[in-house]
């Protein structure tokens, strides 16, 4: 379908890469929230989380533990809990994180240009919200998908239209909705659903990788003042 300019999309926004950067500090809060729950030193590197929602890295962190016959979703519920207190009391303190000034102002230009705007994030809500809030940006979003509603990005994006219809009584097609993100899965997600993507890439040996899945868009960053026009074009 061409671009029509006139034609409201939906633009879904990622939080960590993308909006924000957390440094490692959301990482090591969700390796020392399992280290403690479990008694097994555990260290999540960048590869076990980028991409992926706190429930489904910390299955998956469990499951390499070998301690299977433990895994519930009490012991899930009580890592998550753990490690949104830690989150509270610490992500605000600490100086790594930061955020990313380039997807502002895209997200500017897709407000300005009339496009409706929404969360689409692998963290809990009330995680997201904590990290959104530091940087005075979580009350731009009218709503989100979260880690609390699907254990993948593919299963998302059903979600987010549903809540596009409750929350903003619109309806748009999977062609009208657009995922800004950073890694092989939202561009991955991107692809499978029909939605179109605009990946920015923070990780330079990421590059290739995203690029096979081919991507609408695939940028350093996102200050590119013409780059909504470069979606269709
Ligand atoms: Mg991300």
């Amino acid at each position: 379908m061409p671009w029509q300019g006139s034609l409201k999309h939906l633009f879904l926004f990622d939080v960590d890469g993308t909006l924000v950067s957390p440094g490692g500090v959301s990482r090591g809060l969700l390796s020392r929230a399992i280290t403690y729950e479990t008694g097994q030193d555990i260290e999540l590197g960048y590869n076990d989380v980028a991409g992926f929602t706190d429930l489904s890295i910390t299955r998956h962190a469990l499951s390499n533990l070998n301690i299977d016959g433990l895994i519930s979703p009490r012991l899930l519920d009580v890592i998550l809990e753990r490690y949104l207190a830690y989150v509270k009391s610490e992500f605000t303190q600490s100086a790594e994180p930061f955020v990313h000034d380039d997807c502002i102002a895209f997200l500017n230009t897709v407000e300005n240009a009339g496009h409706a705007t929404c969360l689409f994030t692998g963290n809990m809500k009330s995680v997201a919200k904590i990290k959104l809030s530091r940087f005075g940006i979580w009350d731009r979003f009218p709503f989100g998908v979260f880690s609390d509603d699907a254990e993948d990005k593919n299963s998302m994006l059903r979600i987010v239209q549903e809540r596009a219809w409750d929350v903003l009584e619109e309806s748009f097609r999977m062609e009208q909705m657009v995922v800004v993100g950073d890694t092989v899965q939202d561009a991955e997600a991107a692809k499978e659903n029909g939605c179109k993507s605009v990946i920015v890439c923070r990780v330079a040996e990421k590059k290739e990788a995203i690029d096979d899945v081919g991507p609408d868009i695939l940028v350093d960053d996102l200050s590119d003042p013409d780059l909504l026009n470069r979606l269709y074009h």
